[in-house]
């Protein structure tokens, strides 16, 4: 009655995960939530320009983590893009 309930991690992992539909925990003990950053890679002598890379940042630490899968994969698509356009920006949004 009356009594403030301090909300536990587990009960905060659930919430941003309704939020965010996904949620990691950081090296540090905190949540990460998935959003999406600019990125850029060497390919060849021209820099990628990727945008809208998906990510994982801590909101404690503001850590970013992604998975070495995803960015292989988009850095592929970057290549193609550019071979076939020579536009050196590339929009991850836009290649689903
Ligand atoms: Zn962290």
């Amino acid at each position: 009655m009356g009594v403030t309930k301090r909300m536990t991690s587990l009960q905060k992992i659930q919430a941003l995960t309704e939020k965010y539909g996904s949620v990691r925990e950081c090296m540090c003990g905190d949540v990460s939530v998935p959003t999406k950053i600019t990125i850029q890679e060497e390919f060849e002598d021209v820099e990628l320009v990727i945008h809208n890379f998906p990510v994982f940042q801590c909101l404690e630490c503001d850590e970013i983590t992604f998975s070495p899968k995803d960015q292989v994969e988009y850095y592929k698509k970057a290549v193609k893009h550019y071979e076939a356009t020579k536009k050196t920006e590339f929009d991850c949004n836009l290649s689903q």
